[in-house]
């Protein structure tokens, strides 16, 4: 199978006609060529969306009629959703139940934000009282323009969708530019969307490598928002190319999310959300809580439950019935995890289980389910995102040094916090420095909620009503409704 961007419309082969492999990562196999688009496809798609934009085709259109072809998408993914669920387990490895909510919650992104967009065309435009009865002043939203949407491998088709429903749903026309890991689905996409019937332009798919694909487009001057999500090494480049056009970015990075689990929880309550704070996916989440902080009183009886649980997890390609922890998504994030694993060693920590290679693989980037513990504040492993299964575990005392050691961290994605004591979780989610706090619970994340972090997790919010109002822009218009003539450089008189 060989992909192809999609530009303008159309399916077309990249200009240098490269490919990359899609490589299975259960198996180390390639099953497709992707489509390895560069700097002149990037600037064919992005003028392609200027065009579209500039002519009016999809931002001029009512909302309800926009709303008609977002949903018209969402039916599309519906109804492709065991085949894009099976193409996304097989290119990230995801276990098939999760590649399964992701395709739900894309198809249900659309409709949301086809609903919103309908909504907000509804309400009266905002007028404001300026103080001066001879003005009439008012504000109009209009959308932003040609959007680059830049994403990761993690979730690959789900996070495109976070970018692309809102910013469509506001009138915007898109590039989109996703992992040279995994881009399958988002091909996939651009074919339900093509079948959907949007405008010529509106919609464009550039698949390719970042350094090349990338940055040609968060440098491109006719973009007018650039919307990332990945790395924060990545994302500091793509804002430096967009503060020479002065565009608007948004910034969806990293973390190193702590989880508080105070002494008067349930322990396996407790156990269950560690682990899927950590676990689910791979621990290949943004907002994983990889830093687990346990009050003392409940430290080793919590420890010892978790590792019991956690050797009992199944592991295998995410296609297999029952299969909990998938292969990890390409052989250089595998290296990644193994060189952290590596040097963790001698970093102090006590290893309590896992810590390499999953046993029982031929083949396969497979990394064991791995639990730090007693694990010294500066490790490596206690403050960098490892974004894989690997989780630190330290003891504390008191409320008050569970949030300062919580807080300290230069990221500030996500924050867990659990206890029988709702006051004292209410309490200390307002002490933590995160953009989104679980309380009794690690991950569940809404469509409709607003999802982003503090800190150098990144900037402005996606999904929810944030995620919709970051695609449009603000404009006040104001009217002097005056019979007299203004009166500084003449007489004010009244007008003939
Ligand atoms: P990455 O930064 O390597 O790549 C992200 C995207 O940027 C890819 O499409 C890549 O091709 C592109 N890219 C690479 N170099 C570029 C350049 N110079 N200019 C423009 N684009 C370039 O990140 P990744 O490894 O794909 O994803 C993992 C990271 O993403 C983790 O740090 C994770 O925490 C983060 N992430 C954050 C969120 C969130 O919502 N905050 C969600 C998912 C993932």
């Amino acid at each position: 199978m060989k992909t192809e961007l999609y530009i303008d419309g159309a399916f077309v082969a990249p200009a240098n006609g490269e490919t990359l492999p899609a490589i299975d990562p259960a198996t180390e196999q390639v099953f497709a060529e992707v489509a390895a688009g560069g700097g002149i496809d990037i600037d064919c798609a992005v003028r392609a969306a200027r065009r579209a934009f500039d002519a009016g085709v999809w931002s001029e259109q009512p909302a309800s009629e926009r709303a008609v072809a977002l949903r018209r998408i969402a039916s599309g993914i519906r109804d492709n959703l065991d085949q894009l669920a099976a193409l996304e387990t097989r290119d990230n490895g995801k276990p098939l139940p999760e590649a399964q909510w992701d395709i739900e919650d894309a198809a249900f992104c659309f409709d949301y934000y086809a609903d919103l967009a309908e909504a907000d065309a509804a309400q009266p435009v905002r007028t404001i009282d300026v103080g001066d009865i001879r003005f009439d002043s008012h504000v109009l939203r209009e959308p932003v323009g040609v959007v680059a949407a830049i994403t990761p491998w993690n979730f690959p088709m789900l996070i495109a969708v976070w970018k692309l429903a809102p910013a469509l749903a506001a009138g915007c026309c898109v590039v989109l530019k996703p992992s040279e890991l995994c881009s399958m689905t988002c091909h996939a996409l651009a074919g339900i969307i093509d079948k959907a019937g949007l405008p010529a332009g509106v919609f464009n798919l550039v698949t390719g490598v970042g350094t090349d694909a990338g940055a040609s487009l968060s440098e491109h001057p006719l973009v007018d928002k650039v919307a990332f999500t990945g790395s924060v090494a990545t994302g500091r480049r793509v804002m430096q190319a967009a503060s020479a056009g002065i565009r608007t970015v948004s910034l969806e990075l990293g973390g190193k999310s702590p989880f508080l689990i105070f002494d008067d929880c349930d322990i396996d309550k407790a156990v269950e959300w560690i682990l899927f704070g950590i676990f689910w996916n791979k621990g290949e989440v943004c907002s994983a809580t990889s830093r687990v902080l346990v009050q003392r009183g409940i430290y080793e009886r919590l420890i010892a439950r978790l590792t019991e649980v956690t050797e009992a997890i199944k592991i295998g390609p995410g296609d297999q019935p029952d299969v909990k922890l998938g292969p990890i998504v390409a052989k250089s994030q595998y290296d990644k995890i193994l060189g952290f694993l590596e040097r963790a060693r001698d970093s102090g920590a006590r290893l309590v289980t896992g810590g390499g290679r999953a046993e029982g693989f031929e083949m396969g980037y497979y990394i064991a389910p791995t639990i730090y513990a007693d694990v010294p504040l500066e490790a490596e492993i206690w403050r960098e995102e490892i974004f894989g299964p690997v989780v630190c575990v330290n003891p504390f005392d008191t409320e008050e040094e569970a949030v300062r050691l919580a807080n300290d961290s230069p990221y500030g994605l996500a924050a867990a916090v659990m206890s029988d004591d709702l006051e004292r979780c209410d309490r200390v989610a307002t002490k933590l420095r995160a953009g989104i706090i679980w309380i009794n619970c690690s991950q569940p994340t809404f469509t409709q909620a607003p999802w982003g972090g503090y800190k150098s997790s990144g900037i402005g919010r996606e999904l929810g009503r944030e995620g919709f109002d970051a695609f449009l822009e603000t404009k006040q218009v104001t009217r002097f409704d005056h019979k007299e003539t203004w009166g500084w450089y003449l007489e004010p008189e009244l007008g003939q």
